[in-house]
């Protein structure tokens, strides 16, 4: 995949298809937030030098109260991507008041907005708290969806399920259009990047994944969210019809845009409603849930 982005313009050579400078496995460093990043323009975006950058992407990163993570998560990420010699911006989306979180439609809104600002051609969405371990795992699109975070530390760097397609994952600009994005139902659920495995299969593609020997990653500890989450949750099920539910259903208010030579932050106010019918959870139905959550962890959803 080829992007004319300015660079051509700037008359540039295309930069080598294997990126020189890659150091393989790299140390990870769980706590450091500090770390140089001289180029880094504002906005959090930076492109090669020296050459004319073969791909164009944009790292989506939903975000709420993870200060440290984020901090962390940006010293480690933006040399990286730098040794990978791409054109890049860093977007960190958060959601607008104390409503329940849902991390899809953030997503959502953060490549509308992205694609507002730049031609990105290719989307990272990106957990905050998950660091790279080997630099040869290219943040790159491919003609398939490809699945990025294969072997996570945590999961004891083994996938849990076939068809898992969450933590990183990468959709060139224009299939993630034709899934129509993210499903917005998932109001702090978590099994958002489930529906949207199912979508690119219903499309048609195959999720790609890098060899697990370099598609590992860490996760900073934190909290189990999910397990607690799972004793609230009233729906066993959630069925998104994926024409009607994603990119042309968002409605949101830009709330504001803040930059700094890290990243560009995002802060949106969902405008859907999560639905009203919450509170009916009862002895029963969590137990219920729990095996349910069980069974979607081994076999996907339906
Ligand atoms: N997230 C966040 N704040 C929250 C919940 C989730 O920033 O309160 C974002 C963050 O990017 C995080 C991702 O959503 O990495 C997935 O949530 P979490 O790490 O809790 O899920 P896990 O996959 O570890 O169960
Ligand atoms: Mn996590």
């Amino acid at each position: 995949m080829q992007d004319m982005t300015e660079a051509t313009a700037r008359g540039l050579e295309l930069c080598p298809a294997e990126p020189p400078f890659l150091r393989g496995r790299l140390r990870v460093y769980l706590k450091k937030t500090t770390g140089e990043n001289p180029d880094v323009r504002l906005g959090g975006k930076w492109r090669p030098p020296n050459c004319t950058a073969r791909h164009k992407v944009a790292i989506v990163i939903p975000f709420r109260d993870r200060e440290t993570h984020l901090r962390v998560l940006l010293r480690h990420l933006h040399p990286i991507l730098q040794r990978q010699q791409l054109d890049y911006g860093v977007y960190v989306v958060e959601q607008y008041g104390n409503g329940t979180f849902n991390k899809a439609t953030l997503m959502n809104i953060a490549y509308v907005f992205a694609l507002s600002e730049d031609d990105y051609s290719c989307f990272i969405f990106h957990d905050v708290d998950l660091l790279s371990e080997d630099d040869r795992n290219l943040y790159t699109c491919a003609d398939q969806p490809k699945h990025l975070s294969v072997a996570v530390d945590t999961l004891k760097y083994r996938l849990p399920y076939e068809d898992i397609f969450g933590g990183v994952v990468a959709l060139t600009a224009d299939q993630f259009r034709r899934v129509n994005g993210f499903s917005n139902l998932y109001w702090g659920w978590g099994a958002e990047d489930d529906d949207m495995s199912r979508r690119v299969r219903m499309s048609g593609w195959k999720i790609l994944r890098p060899p697990v020997s370099i598609a590992r990653f860490r996760m900073i500890p934190h909290k189990k969210r999910r397990a607690s989450a799972a004793k609230d949750r009233v729906y066993d099920h959630i069925v998104s019809n994926f024409t009607a539910d994603g990119l042309n259903s968002l409605e949101y208010e830009l709330v504001s845009v803040y930059k700094n030579r890290l990243l560009t932050h995002i802060v949106a106010n969902l405008k859907l409603q999560e639905p009203r019918w919450t509170n009916v959870t009862d002895e029963h139905t969590v137990t219920r849930n729990k095996t349910m959550h069980r069974n979607r962890r081994k076999y996907g959803n339906p």
